[in-house]
């Protein structure tokens, strides 16, 4: 079976085709090949066109703008997780996805705009108050990552659009804990993961704390967090967080096991972070 694609030779070209059809945008493709996988056999089934994106160099790579770093929506998951600009704390989720040959082609833009409940970066991103550029012909927009996911496998993103960029707040965190669990280490879906964010001097002055892979999209509670600091209440915030869980039953955990789990490595790094 021969599949209609187009592999544009620059961002322009690309968003003049998007701007006059219905493409299906092929960055590494790891998602892509795997939701649409066929059991019986090999050949993959698309329902558009194809464009392939992931020639176009305008899209990639990590810089350093002072205040930001801005991160090309093609730059791959093993591009961050070794960057040599990047914080840990941007590094080590991604060094935990997958495997080296996946991250090797699977990039930042597919994560996010994939919008899987275990999709890895969206916690961190979400945590970071990232932004993301999206842009059609008719121009560019941004929209902070917590409001382009509406929740699993759904964003905000228009069909004429690709996403180009992501923008990421500098901050000086003096720490963080991120914990992932699945069934195996290596190259599997997280049936949790936790990211939470400080900054300790003298007193705890920021602290950012989400949870992916319990409900369809990751929970962040802004406003708990809010108080938690001003009031040292990890009660009041346990119980915010535990009426915000929406997790359920499914193939590789119990609604159970994620949030009592999740409760449990929350509670643990704040009562550290407390003392
Ligand atoms: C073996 C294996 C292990 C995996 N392990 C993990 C893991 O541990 N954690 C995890 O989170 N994920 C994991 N994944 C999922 C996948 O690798 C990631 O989500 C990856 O980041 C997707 O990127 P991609 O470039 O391959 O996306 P693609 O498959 O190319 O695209 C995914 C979706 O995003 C759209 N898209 C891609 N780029 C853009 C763009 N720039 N603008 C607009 N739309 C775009 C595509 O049209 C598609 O709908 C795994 C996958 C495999 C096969």
């Amino acid at each position: 079976m021969t599949l209609e694609h187009i592999r544009p030779e620059s961002l322009h070209d690309l968003l003049k085709a998007m701007d006059t059809a219905d493409y299906t945008l092929f960055a590494g493709g790891t998602d892509l090949m795997i939701r649409k996988r066929q059991w019986q056999g090999a050949s993959r089934r698309f329902e558009e066109p194809i464009a392939f994106i992931n020639q176009l160099k305008e899209l990639r790579g990590i810089e350093d703008l002072g205040d930001h770093y801005r991160i090309g929506a093609l730059t791959t998951q093993e591009e961050m997780a070794t960057s040599g600009i990047l914080p840990d704390y941007l590094r080590d989720p991604y060094h935990q996805m997958a495997t080296l040959a996946i991250r090797n082609i699977a990039t930042v833009g597919g994560n996010i705009i994939n919008a899987a409940s275990v999709g890895d970066s969206l916690p961190l991103l979400m945590a970071l108050d990232a932004e993301v550029v999206l842009e059609s012909l008719a121009g560019e927009r941004t929209l902070p990552v917590t409001e382009l996911i509406i929740d699993k496998y759904r964003t905000r993103r228009k069909s004429n659009e690709i996403l180009t960029r992501v923008m990421i707040p500098k901050e000086d965190f003096t720490g963080y804990y991120y914990k992932k669990l699945g069934q195996r280490k290596a190259s599997i879906l997280s049936k949790l993961s936790i990211i939470l964010l400080y900054r300790k001097k003298e007193t705890l002055e920021d602290l950012r704390i989400a949870v992916g892979a319990v409900n369809d999209k990751p929970v962040r509670l802004p406003a708990a967090e809010k108080t938690l600091l001003a009031t040292g209440d990890l009660a009041g915030y346990l119980k915010s967080l535990s009426e915000a869980f929406e997790s359920a039953d499914d193939k590789r955990s119990t609604k159970e096991y994620r949030e009592t789990v999740s409760l449990a490595l929350i509670k643990q790094e704040l009562e550290k972070l407390f003392s």
